[in-house]
C-alpha cells in the first residue's frame, strides 16, 4: 500500500516512479478489515481513483455487548470501513503495469547514491530510494540495525466471513454497527467490509473480526508454528494454523458472547498475528527513506497503519514540491513524520496495554 500510495503521488505531481514488488503474482490479503480514515477517502477522490462510497461500508454505533451477549453500552458513531483487497485492487489499477515491477526483490540499497540492487544482481539508480516494505523491512534492518519490533505481550486473531454463511441473527446483531466484547484479558470486535469483489450491498459483504489475546500462559511458539513445521515470528496466514491451535482456539470462542462465538466458529480460516511495536529514530538516511511499517509499527487498536502510510506518501510528495532542494525536502518531511510517527506508536501502546490489561 506505502509504495502504491507513493507511486501514485510522486507520479501526480510530475515525477517518474518506479515500484519494485518482490512478490510475483497478484497479493492477497491475509486479513481484510481496514478503517477507512478520512485521508484515505480523501486521496482516492482526489487523484481521481475511485468514489470511495463504491469501496467502503459504513456503521452508525459504536457498541459493547455484555458476556451473555446483551447491549452494555452504546454511542453513535460513524466508522467507514473498507478492505484490505478492494483498496489495494484499486491503487494497482491506478498505478501503471508498465512501472510497477513484480517479482522484483530489492536485496540491498546504497542511500548515498540513491541505488538499488535487485535479486538479478543489476542495480538502478535515482534521486531518492522510497522503502515501503511492510514491518519486516530488510533495508530497515540495513539503515537502522538497532530499530528491533518489540512483541506487545499479546496477539490478535483473526477472521473474515461471507455475511451469506451467517445465520441471519447473527448479520443482524452486527449489522450497522462497531460491536467490542471486552474482557478481563481479551478484547474482541468486528465490522462490516465489503465483500471479495469490493460489494457493498448487503447480502454479499462479509464480517471482519479480530480478537486480541493475552494468550494466558499458553506457549505462543507452539501457537506460531505453522502447518509446515516453521516456527513464524510476526503471523501464521489463513490456512497455515495447525489444527489442534485452531481447534482450541474455536473452543475458547465460548468465553465469548454468543453473536462472537457464532461468528468465530463459522469462519472458515482463522489467522492469527502478533501484536508488535516499532519505531525509528528518522526515516532518512542519505537519499534513502523509510515508509509506512517499515519506519513505524503502530498497534491496530490506533487503526492507523494504512492510512500512516498514505499520510507519509503525501507528506513526501508534497515536501518535495514546496523545498527547492531534494535534501531540504527530505530533512522537513524526516522531522514531520518521524514526529507523527513515534506519537502514534505511544498511543497505540497506551490504547493496547489499557484494553488487554497490561498496565
Ligand atoms: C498481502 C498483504 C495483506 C494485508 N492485509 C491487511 C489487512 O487485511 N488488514 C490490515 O489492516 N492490514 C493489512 N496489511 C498491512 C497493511 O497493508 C499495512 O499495515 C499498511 O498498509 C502499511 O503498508 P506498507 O506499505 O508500509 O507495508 P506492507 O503493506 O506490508 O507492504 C510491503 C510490501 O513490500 C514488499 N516488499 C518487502 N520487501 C521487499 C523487497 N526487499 N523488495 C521488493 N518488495 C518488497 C512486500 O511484498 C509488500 O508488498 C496487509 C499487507 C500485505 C502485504
Amino acid at each position: 500500500m506505502g509504495g502504491l500510495f507513493t507511486g501514485i503521488a510522486l507520479k501526480r505531481s510530475g515525477h517518474r516512479p518506479t515500484i519494485y514488488e518482490r512478490s510475483a503474482g497478484a497479493l492477497e490479503s491475509r486479513g481484510g478489515g481496514i478503517v477507512a480514515q478520512r485521508n484515505i477517502r480523501r486521496f482516492l477522490s482526489d487523484h481521481d481513483i475511485v468514489d470511495p462510497d463504491e469501496i467502503t461500508t459504513r456503521s452508525h454505533e459504536r457498541r459493547f455487548l455484555t458476556e451473555c451477549g446483551d447491549v452494555e453500552r452504546a454511542a453513535s458513531e460513524t466508522m467507514v470501513f473498507t478492505s484490505w483487497d478492494a483498496l489495494y485492487r484499486q491503487l494497482r489499477d491506478a498505478f501503471s503495469d508498465e512501472r510497477y515491477r513484480t517479482g522484483t526483490a530489492v536485496t540491498g540499497v546504497t542511500p548515498e547514491t540513491a541505488t538499488v540492487t535487485i535479486d538479478d544482481g543489476s542495480e538502478r539508480s535515482a534521486d531518492v530510494v522510497v522503502a515501503a516494505e511492510g514491518g519486516r523491512s530488510a533495508t530497515r534492518e540495513q539503515l537502522r540495525p538497532d530499530a528491533d519490533p518489540e512483541f506487545a505481550s499479546y496477539v490478535a486473531w483473526r477472521g473474515v466471513v461471507d455475511e451469506a454463511a451467517l445465520p441471519a441473527a447473527c448479520v443482524e446483531a452486527f449489522d450497522g454497527t462497531f460491536t467490542f466484547f471486552q474482557g478481563a484479558d481479551q478484547l474482541v470486535l468486528a465490522y462490516f467490509i465489503p465483500g471479495p469483489d469490493g460489494e457493498t450491498e448487503p447480502g454479499s459483504r462479509r464480517l471482519n473480526w479480530v480478537w486480541y489475546d493475552t494468550l494466558d500462559g499458553r506457549d505462543r511458539t507452539a501457537i506460531f508454528t505453522d502447518t509446515s513445521g516453521s516456527e513464524r515470528t510476526f503471523s501464521v496466514s489463513p490456512g497455515r494454523l495447525r489444527e489442534p491451535v485452531r481447534h482450541r482456539q474455536r473452543e475458547r470462542a465460548a468465553t465469548l458472547p454468543p453473536v462472537f462465538e457464532t461468528l468465530v466458529g463459522e469462519t472458515p480460516d482463522l489467522f492469527v498475528q502478533a501484536i508488535y511495536d516499532l519505531t525509528v529514530p528518522s526515516m532518512v538516511a542519505d537519499r534513502a527513506c523509510l515508509l509506512g511499517d517499515g519506519a513505524f509499527v503502530a498497534r491496530p487498536h490506533t487503526a492507523a497503519g494504512t492510512a500512516k502510510a498514505e499520510g507519509d506518501a503525501t507528506a513526501l510528495a508534497d515536501a518535495f514540491a514546496s523545498h527547492e532542494s531534494v535534501d531540504e525536502a527530505l530533512a522537513a518531511w524526516d522531522q514531520r513524520r518521524t514526529e507523527y510517527g513515534s506519537t502514534l506508536v505511544a498511543r497505540g501502546k497506551r490504547m493496547g496495554d489499557v484494553r488487554l490489561n497490561l498496565d
